[in-house]
């Protein structure tokens, strides 16, 4: 077993750190065994890279949706802006849901270990 910082994020996700120390077994062998233990955990303000990607996405998703609204509210004639803003608006969900796929897997393989 050896022993690792563990870095916790604003969003409730956490990651391994930097390698702490080694445990007596470990010595001898001059290597790690894979098997960590938490050391130390350090709390961040900021969120983790994958939650700040989503949420990047989520703003763009909002605007590009409100600009959608105004156009229509106001009966916009710009028909191939709409259509464009749509299929923004639809790429942008599909990433979204990709995103957040790959943090829950993270979070299972994480959780695994
Ligand atoms: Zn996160």
């Amino acid at each position: 077993m050896c022993f690792y910082n563990q870095k916790k994020f604003a969003c409730g996700d956490w990651a391994w750190g930097n390698f702490a120390a080694k445990c007596n077994h470990e010595y001898r062998m001059g290597e790690t065994c894979g098997m960590k233990l938490v050391n130390n955990t350090e709390h961040l303000q900021t969120q983790c890279k994958l939650c700040e990607k989503i949420g990047i996405k989520y703003r763009r998703r909002q605007a590009e949706m409100e600009r959608l609204t105004r156009w229509r509210r106001e009966g916009s004639v710009m028909i191939a802006s709409m259509e464009r803003s749509q299929t923004i608006i639809k790429d942008l969900e599909q990433e979204i849901k990709q995103l957040e796929y790959e943090r829950q897997m993270k979070q299972l393989n994480i959780g695994n270990k």
